[in-house]
């Protein structure tokens, strides 16, 4: 799902993530951090030359704790999650945080409210945690106070930050789940989604007023991210019960292996596809698109055949599944198409603008029925 990124390690099995924003972000932090430290440090009123470290090592170590704060607050709802009988994909830690992805979203609406809270108790724990630990280091150096004490501070922030009901945040899921034990799932994630992006105006103006880069940033993508969610929700509700069979295109349009990449680009012109099932002998041997056609210079079409440039991992669904599963995955795999196999004969595609035509109409429908 995100690109850039290294696995770390593991937790429950799942994959932790880095991303490539982070490694930029982090010592931008660190510098920030660092800066303020000799603010801190005279708060406290402790001796500047008392500190071992430089105030920038100090602002990096509390920016790498951060993100190891930011890993616990995504275990944290992950723990739940799969305690829950989801599953969770991976971790990703990126410049904005962490994002826990799940293989489905819970139409439970407790089982989101416990997902959502527990992050936001990971950092309050975490919060309290290291800033009840400056008193039991008491004689320990300058250096680890102002650790302890600034990763303290920004867990706490971030718990109460996490808490606000700004859809998508925790708080803002907290809040749909709780408005959708009265209502329909949808009604509860419109009305969570105005919220969201009421907050995300008002964070973004605040933002400008202070001149908190980071907060009309933040105020950006809680603002998208709400709609985005809307959408994916409304598009779930609309189609539900709709299978693969009621949407796909039933007369596929299959591809010799042996023609050249000029018949094919021949054929793409006259039936206006832009990707098609591969045939040698009889059997669907694999599937070519527009952008294996890409790859292929123009001087080179007579002398490749399809079979060259074809993919041979079909993507298939059956009849049968649910036509938004089916959406969902093209997704998430960044593909336009599903082969339909019923059993092992090729009986139809189901592309992502089939399944918004049935989106649309079903949504001409709804509004006519009202
Ligand atoms: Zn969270």
């Amino acid at each position: 799902m995100f690109k850039n990124s290294w696995t770390i390690g593991h937790v429950f099995g799942i994959p932790i993530r880095l991303h490539i924003t982070l490694l930029i972000i982090l010592p931008l932090f660190g510098f920030i951090f660092g800066t303020n430290i000799g603010l801190l440090t005279e708060t406290l009123g402790l001796d500047p030359d008392a500190l071992l470290l430089s105030p920038y090592t100090i602002g990096f170590l509390i920016g790498i704790g951060l993100f190891v704060s930011v890993a616990l607050h995504e275990i944290g709802h992950t723990w739940v999650a799969l305690r829950r009988g989801l599953k969770i994909r991976s971790i990703t830690l990126m410049i904005l945080g962490g994002i826990a992805d799940m293989e489905e979203m819970s139409k439970d609406p407790s089982d989101e409210l416990v997902i959502a809270i527990m992050g936001p108790i990971v950092s309050l724990v975490l919060g309290i945690l290291f800033l009840g630990l400056r008193f039991i280091v008491v004689n320990a150096p300058a250096d680890l106070h102002i650790f302890l004490l600034y990763l303290g501070q920004i867990n706490i922030v971030l718990a109460v930050f996490n808490l606000l009901p700004a859809f998508p945040s925790d708080g803002g899921r907290v809040l749909r789940a709780i408005m959708a034990k009265r209502r329909s799932y949808l009604a509860a994630t419109k009305t969570a989604t105005s919220i969201g992006q009421t907050f995300a105006i008002l964070f973004a103006i605040f933002g400008v007023l202070t001149g908190n880069i980071l907060l009309v940033l933040i105020a950006f993508f809680i603002y998208i991210a709400a709609g985005q969610e809307y959408s994916t929700n409304l598009v779930n509700a609309t189609l539900e019960g709709f299978r693969v069979r009621d949407l796909m295109t039933n007369d596929v349009v299959t591809v010799p292996a042996h023609y050249t990449v000029a018949q094919l680009l021949a054929l793409m012109y006259d039936e206006k596809h832009t990707g098609y099932p591969v045939l040698a002998d009889g059997a669907v041997v694999g599937c070519v698109t527009m952008e294996d056609v890409q790859k292929v210079a123009p001087g080179d079409r007579d002398y490749y055949k399809v079979e060259d440039i074809m993919s041979q991992a079909l993507q298939m669904v059956h009849p049968d599944d649910d036509a938004v599963e089916a959406l969902t995955r093209m997704s998430r795999e960044q593909i336009g198409r599903l082969f339909v196999f019923d059993e092992l004969n090729l009986v139809g595609i189901i592309t992502r603008s089939d399944i918004m035509k049935g989106f649309q109409i079903r949504q001409i429908e709804k509004t006519r029925a009202e």
